[in-house]
């Protein structure tokens, strides 16, 4: 190992993936690129992913050795940190095989705000959504309080055994499919987020639920309005502590920002992909594309952005996995990545002209969906704002 000035080792610092990462890599590559390219455009009815083709994508995920890979080692699962789950997150997003949101193949999709529910909870919830019986939503956003949960007006009101909840909850994805829905509600207003506001487990078959419309969108998800009226709740299913809700989804929604970041890294691959494919093959003025300076900088700087993109995502996920604190990663993570991925599906469009906007190829989808990656699970703009604070905390 060379010493490099100053008496440090070189060694002490790797950026190379874990050969088991490495390989990891290259079977969910071969699976993306055998199994998902070639049907990709064929795999949605609506905006559902069609059953037959969810069970084939899981038979296959099985055959990898790959199922259960999000789950822990206790429930059964391969119990994968998160450089590994990054990874998986971002081969599959090379393809708009899977819609955008909610549907993982290689795993059940357990939100880990589940390992919070007590012992006889956990054998009520989490086990059959680990065994893919139960499928669930997470209820947060309202009519007037989404990029800032704070404002939220849906209450859980204790009384005796049981909390009453009321409230009206918005863009709730996959709720007409969920058996239960996590849902966030205030139950003390005078503590704000951070101690006012808790976690419940929700039946959606409980008296006082219901599906109220499915909001029409322009990408493949229709989120739904959900109306809570009087729904009485056990003490039991609350998750956590009262008052710890902020903080669970918080946690929850961190390595939900570094997966935004990992999708943005399979997005932009793929585009770069398509864009040098057509860039050189596709003549103009008696050159082919590739050849113009200003198509190869497109091209160079979303090269660029990856590169960037893929050390974000990983410091993330390197840190988290060594149990460290990473919210500025995961709000850089998703800013970035967003951001990112979305001007490098816009920079593919132009590339392929008129043809970027044909719908038998990937391009506008991807475009749309990063766009709206964009505002959900913190706007922009607000994940701007809160790391300004770290930033003016750090610097100023
Ligand atoms: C497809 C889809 C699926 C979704 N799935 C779910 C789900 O399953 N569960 C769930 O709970 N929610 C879900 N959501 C809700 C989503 O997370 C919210 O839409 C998002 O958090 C933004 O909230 P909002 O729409 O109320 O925007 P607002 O909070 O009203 O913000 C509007 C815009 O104002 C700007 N802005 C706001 N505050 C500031 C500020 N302080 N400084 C500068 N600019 C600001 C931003 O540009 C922002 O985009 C989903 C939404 C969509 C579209």
């Amino acid at each position: 190992m060379d010493d490099v000035p100053g008496g440090l080792s070189s060694g002490d610092l790797n950026f190379d993936l874990p050969e088991e990462i490495r390989m990891l890599k290259e079977t969910v590559r071969r699976f993306v690129d055998k199994e998902m390219i070639p049907i990709e455009r064929k795999t949605l009815n609506g905006h559902k992913l069609k059953p037959e083709i969810r069970a084939h994508f899981r038979k296959k995920a099985e055959e990898l050795g790959l199922a259960g890979y999000d789950v822990p080692q206790e429930y059964g699962g391969l119990g994968l940190g998160l450089i590994a789950k990054v990874t998986v997150w971002a081969e599959l997003s090379r393809s708009i095989a899977l819609p955008s949101r909610g549907v993982d193949i290689f795993g059940p999709n357990v939100s880990p705000i589940l390992y919070h529910l007590n012992d006889e909870q956990k054998k009520k919830y989490l086990l059959p959504t680990i065994a893919g019986e139960l499928n669930w939503c997470l209820a947060q956003t309202e009519p007037d309080a989404g990029g800032d949960p704070g404002g939220m007006r849906t209450t859980a009101v204790r009384q005796g055994d049981h909390y009453v909840i009321n409230g009206v909850k918005r863009f709730i994805t996959g709720a007409d499919d969920a058996h239960y829905t996590q849902l966030i509600a205030a139950t003390d207003r005078s503590k704000g987020s951070h101690g006012g506001i808790s976690a419940f487990v929700v039946d959606m078959k409980a008296k006082g639920v219901k599906l109220i419309r499915a909001q029409e969108l322009v990408v493949d998800d229709r989120p739904w309005e959900i109306a809570f009226d009087d729904v009485r709740v056990p003490v039991e299913d609350r998750i956590g502590e009262e008052g710890d809700g902020f903080k669970h989804a918080q946690h929850w929604l961190n390595v939900g920002r570094v997966r935004h970041g990992a999708r943005g890294i399979g997005v932009i691959e793929r585009c770069l992909e398509l864009g040098a494919a057509y860039a050189k093959q596709r003549v103009t003025f008696g050159k082919p594309l590739a050849e113009r300076q200003a198509v190869q900088w497109m091209l160079t700087d979303s090269f660029m952005e990856l590169h960037q993109l893929r050390l974000m995502v990983y410091d993330a996920a390197w840190k988290y996995d060594q149990g460290r604190d990473i919210r500025t990663e995961a709000y850089m993570a998703k800013i970035f990545g967003d951001t990112q991925s979305f001007l490098a599906a816009d920079r593919c469009m132009e590339i392929h002209g008129g043809m970027g906007l044909a719908t038998d190829l990937p391009i506008e989808k991807f475009w749309r969906d990063q766009r709206s990656m964009m505002i959900t699970e913190g706007p922009i703009e607000i994940l701007k704002m809160t790391l300004a604070r770290h930033v003016l905390r750090t610097y100023g």
